[in-house]
């Protein structure tokens, strides 16, 4: 996707100078079998097709799967294009070449011999986000580094590390405390024995803490992640690199084997995958990798009726791409939080209310959501939502998704956003100063009249995703500045331009 981004740049570009070229990428799922897509330095690359006015361009191109930023992987090719013998070479050279320094093997030798060290001689480099020995040390000795490393801040890596911020691919949200405690105590609750985490290392670290400090929990962990710092701080069997939008395991067969293994256990009784994508990735290879995971492990399987439980943790508006994938899941009420997120903080504390849920195949009534962070059991619904979702009587649900109180619309036949009213020249709900006019047309991208461009199913995820994530940056620098004019009175009208702004920019990350 590393070509993508910088295409979809300059795409909205061309779009917005004609104000018509309005057009996405899509992935092309699943790729024919018969011809293994190209590999770059993350694995076995993406068939992706531009679309535009709703066309398919006939060419389509192969980029890589984890990147969305030229800068990190810039793998580009036509899915036409025949490279030379000497352009293949090179393309491999650079593959072995941006491996990871160090092998998994290596990475554990490492380990064993940093915790035989006496305290005073455990350096941890920050400039390099990396565990020294003390043959290391001159190398390092102009970086910054922390001494005296313990052995409770090894098994804490994720505050160690620092997370990684870029903004595109791996950005890292960490699960605030209250969140990951949440998680863990239901994982025991819910009786499972080991978790499967997927880009989640601090749920991860947490669950291996808790299992370490309490004889009864004996819960076990693996980490499947792209971020290869965490190689430095487990075993093989507690963490593999992978790539999560291909399935692609780093260190090959070894740690294939390992997941599977880990999968397979005990028949395959109680484990569950959790899973916490990074937003900005399509949906459509996650789905593809997650049903792999799943038939990994099925075959370990005896009675095939079963679903490996999951817990895919994602924002909200995802609710109906993700159960087009899965139409077993549901989407809890349950915000999740997360640290280093400002916009993503709980509800209660006046901030912004987190959008991230947890979709899961666990029937809802089985989870309990913690009545002192504001969350009710509804008997008629079966199941525990925030105390602001009220049961509508006509929908006969707790409608509400984004942990407001939502008004039921009697012409639309549905529950609707507060902020919306009921528009009659578009026949249905809307902000009060959206524009009419684009209703009789339909769809921007395809044309259709029953939906907007912004819920249009060809317009790919990820674009929708870049533009609210531009869209919230714009809500978040507005919020700084009213911040810095704090004091001062500001005048009645930008205020209410600004909340205008704001609720656009929500109305599209709700859409
Ligand atoms: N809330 C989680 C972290 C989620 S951030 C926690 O606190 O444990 C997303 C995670 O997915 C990061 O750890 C990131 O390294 C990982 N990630 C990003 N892209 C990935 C990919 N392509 N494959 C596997 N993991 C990936
Ligand atoms: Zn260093
Ligand atoms: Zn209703
Ligand atoms: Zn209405
Ligand atoms: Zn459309």
């Amino acid at each position: 996707m590393a070509a993508f981004t910088d295409r979809l740049g300059t795409m909205e570009a061309e779009g917005s100078a004609s104000r018509q070229g309005s057009s996405g990428v899509e992935v092309v799922l699943p790729p024919d079998p018969a011809t293994p897509a190209p590999l770059c330095p993350h694995g076995p690359t993406l068939l992706f097709v531009k679309v535009s006015q709703g066309k398919e361009e006939t060419r389509r191109f192969y980029a890589c799967s984890a990147c969305r930023d030229r800068k990190d992987c810039n793998f580009f090719q036509w899915e036409d294009e025949k490279l030379s013998g000497a352009r293949l070479a090179a393309r491999e050279a650079l593959n072995r070449r941006c491996q990871p320094p160090l092998s998994r093997v290596q990475c554990v030798e490492r380990y064993v011999k940093f915790i035989e060290l006496p305290l005073s001689q455990r350096k941890f480099c920050q400039t390099c986000q990396q565990l020294l020995l003390p043959d290391d040390w001159e190398k390092h000795c102009e970086h910054q580094a922390l001494g005296d490393i313990s052995i409770a801040q090894l098994k804490r890596p994720s505050q160690l590390l620092y997370p990684l911020e870029n903004k595109k691919t791996h950005a890292q949200y960490l699960f605030a405390d209250r969140s990951c405690q949440f998680l863990v105590d239901l994982l025991s609750t819910l009786g499972f024995r080991r978790v499967l985490c997927v880009g989640t290392p601090r749920l991860h670290e947490l669950i291996r803490l808790k299992a370490s400090g309490d004889k009864k929990s004996n819960m076990k962990s693996l980490l499947l992640d792209i971020d290869f710092r965490y190689s430095q701080f487990y075993m093989e069997d507690s963490f593999c690199h992978y790539n999560m939008f291909n399935h692609h395991f780093f260190d090959g067969q070894a740690a294939l084997a390992v997941c599977r293994t880990f999968l397979q256990e005990d028949k395959g009784e109680g484990v569950i995958m959790v899973t916490d994508p990074p937003f900005g990735g399509l949906v459509e290879p996650l789905a593809v990798t997650f049903k792999k995971l799943i038939a990994m492990w099925k075959e370990g399987q005896s009675q095939d009726n079963k679903e490996l439980p999951i817990f895919w943790i994602f924002p909200y508006f995802f609710e109906s791409r993700i159960c087009q994938f899965f139409p077993s899941f549901c989407m809890l009420d349950y915000q999740v939080d997360y640290d280093n997120h400002a916009l993503y903080k709980h509800g209660k504390t006046g901030r912004k209310q987190s959008p991230v849920r947890i979709f899961t195949n666990i029937p809802p009534n089985k989870i309990i959501l913690p009545v002192e962070e504001g969350y009710r059991f509804c008997p008629l619904c079966q199941r525990y939502v925030s105390l602001e979702n009220q049961h509508c009587e006509h929908c006969n649900f707790c409608t509400s998704k984004d942990g407001r109180k939502w008004n039921h619309c009697f012409l639309c036949k549905k529950c609707v956003k507060p902020s919306w009213i009921h528009c009659s020249i578009c026949n249905h709900c809307a902000l009060p100063d959206h524009s009419c006019k684009g209703s009789k047309d339909g769809c921007f991208i395809c044309g259709e009249l029953d939906h907007k461009r912004g819920t249009c199913p060809r317009i790919s995820t990820s674009k929708k995703v870049n533009k609210a994530v531009r869209k919230q940056k714009q809500r978040k620098s507005n919020k700084m500045k009213m911040e810095t004019t704090k004091g001062q009175s500001m005048n009645h009208t930008s205020v209410t331009r600004k909340k205008k702004r704001r609720e656009r920019a929500h109305q599209y990350l709700c859409s």
